[in-house]
C-alpha cells in the first residue's frame, strides 16, 4: 500500500528501480530478534536474497551474523559491519581462493558439502597455519513441498552430504589437523510455508546427534538454515512473516545438549517483503486471447516468474479507471519467457502508468543481470 505522496516519488523517479521500506525492514528485523532472544537463537542473514549495502548496514545494527555463499559474500558483509565471528560460508563449490580469503578473516564457521572440499580446506589452512572451523553440511533427505528450484533437501539434491555418510565423514575429518569439527548444519529449501518439514528436520538432527554422540562426539552448534517463506499474495495482510511460531516448533522439536547454540539463516523472510519492484507502462496491445500490458522492466530486473514461474503481485498504482481488464503483463526483452504474469486483472491500464511488482526485495535486485545491454535498475529508499 503506497500513500500518494510516496506515489508522487515514484512519479518522478526513472523507471524501473527498486524501493525499498526500510520501516518495514526494521519491524521485520524487531520481530525476529525479539522471537530469536526468546531461545537465545543465533542469527545469520542470508547474504544471497539481497546484498544491498544499505541493507546489509541495516540487518548488522541488529546484531545478527552473515551466511554467506561466495567469497565475494563474504567480504561484503564484512565489509558492510558484519563481525567476521558472525560469518559462515556454504556452498558446493567453493574456491581455493575463497576459501583463502574466508581463513584470512577467521570467519566464524565453513558450511561443508563434501568430503573433499574439507580436505582441501585443511591443507589451506595448514598452509597459512589455521584451524577452520567447520560444521559439516547434511542432507537429511527430507521434501519441503517447495518449488523444484528451490527444493534443496531430498537425498539426491546436489546440496549436503547424505545423512547415511555422517559417520564415514566424521572419522575421516577427526584425523585432520587444521580442522575443527563444531557443528552440523542443514538447509533443505526456500519458501517453506508449512511447519511439518521443520518438525522432520528438528527429527533429523536429533537422530545425527544420537549418531554423533556414539561416535563421542557433542558438538556445540547445531544450524538449522533458512527456508521460512512468504505471503506473496497478501502482502499488506501478511508483510511480517511469522517468526515466532517457526521458532517455538523448532524449540518444542529440536533436542538441545548443555551448552549447545542453535543458529538459522534467513533470507527470504527478512527481505522480500520490504522490497518493490517499480515499473512503468509503455504499450498495451491487443492480441487474439489477451491483451499484452508491455512494462520498461524485464526479466533482467526480477528474474523470479521467468526462472521459477512464481507469482508477484502485480499493482497498477497511478490508474484512474474503476474498470478493469485482463493482461499478459510482460517486458520489453527478446525473450518469450519474459512475462511476469498472464490473465492477470488490472485496473484498464494505460502508457505511462506506474506498476508495481510487490514482494521483490528477496532474490529480486540481487539477480539482475545487463542482458540486452540494459541497464541496472537503482535502489530507492524514500521514507
Ligand atoms: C539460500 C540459503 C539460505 C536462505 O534461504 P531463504 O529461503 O532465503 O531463507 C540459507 N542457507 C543457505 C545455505 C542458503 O543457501
Amino acid at each position: 500500500m503506497f500513500t500518494k505522496e510516496l506515489i508522487s516519488k515514484f512519479e518522478t523517479t526513472p523507471t524501473p528501480f527498486y524501493y525499498y521500506d526500510l520501516s518495514l525492514l526494521r519491524r521485520t528485523l524487531d520481530t525476529l530478534f525479539k522471537a530469536a532472544s526468546k531461545y537465545g537463537y543465533k542469527i545469520h542473514y542470508a547474504v544471497k536474497a539481497n546484498a544491498n549495502p544499505e541493507i546489509l548496514k541495516t540487518i548488522c545494527e541488529y546484531g545478527f551474523g552473515a551466511d554467506c555463499v561466495s567469497g565475494n559474500e563474504v567480504l561484503k558483509a564484512i565489509e558492510c559491519g558484519f563481525s567476521p565471528s558472525k560469518v559462515v560460508f556454504a556452498g558446493v563449490g567453493k574456491s581455493d581462493k575463497e576459501i583463502n580469503d574466508a581463513l584470512a578473516h577467521d570467519i566464524f564457521c565453513f558450511n561443508c558439502e563434501s568430503i573433499q572440499e574439507i580436505q582441501v580446506i585443511n591443507q589451506l589452512a595448514s598452509q597459512s597455519g589455521k584451524i577452520a572451523r567447520i560444521a559439516l553440511r547434511l542432507n537429511p533427505g527430507i521434501d519441503a513441498h517447495t518449488n523444484k528450484c528451490i527444493n534443496t533437501g531430498l537425498e539426491d539434491s546436489k546440496f549436503g552430504i547424505n545423512f547415511n555418510y555422517l559417520e564415514d565423514v566424521v572419522k575421516e575429518v577427526m584425523v585432520l589437523k587444521n580442522i575443527n569439527l563444531v557443528g552440523i548444519h542443514f538447509h533443505i529449501g526456500s519458501q517453506i510455508l508449512d511447519l511439518e518439514p521443520y518438525r522432520l528436520l528438528c527429527q533429523r538432527s536429533n537422530e545425527m546427534q544420537q549418531k554423533l554422540q556414539l561416535l563421542g562426539l557433542n558438538l556445540p552448534e547445531i544450524n538449522l538454515g533458512g527456508g521460512l517463506g512468504v505471503d506473496y499474495y497478501n502482502p499488506d495482510q501478511n508483510p511480517i512473516p511469522d517468526f515466532e511460531n517457526l521458532l517455538d516448533t523448532i524449540h518444542q522439536n529440536l533436542d538441545v545438549r548443555e551448552g549447545q547454540k542453535v543458529h538459522f539463516e534467513f533470507g527470504r523472510a527478512v527481505v522480500a517483503q520490504c522490497g518493490t519492484m517499480i515499473a512503468r507502462t509503455l504499450y498495451t496491445k491487443p492480441a487474439s486471447k489477451t491483451t499484452f500490458a508491455i512494462v520498461d522492466a524485464g526479466f533482467n530486473d526480477l528474474i523470479r516468474p521467468a526462472l521459477y514461474g512464481s507469482y508477484h503481485k502485480i499493482e497498477n498504482i497511478t490508474s484512474t479507471s474503476n474498470e478493469t481488464e485482463t493482461y499478459d503483463v510482460v517486458g520489453p526483452i527478446c525473450e518469450s519467457t519474459d512475462v511476469f504474469a498472464q490473465g492477470y486483472k488490472l485496473p484498464v491500464t494505460q502508457r505511462g502508468d506506474l506498476i508495481a511488482f510487490r514482494s521483490a526485495g528477496a532474490y529480486g535486485e540481487i539477480m539482475a543481470s545487463r542482458y540486452n545491454l540494459r541497464d541496472l535498475a537503482k535502489a530507492y529508499f524514500f521514507e
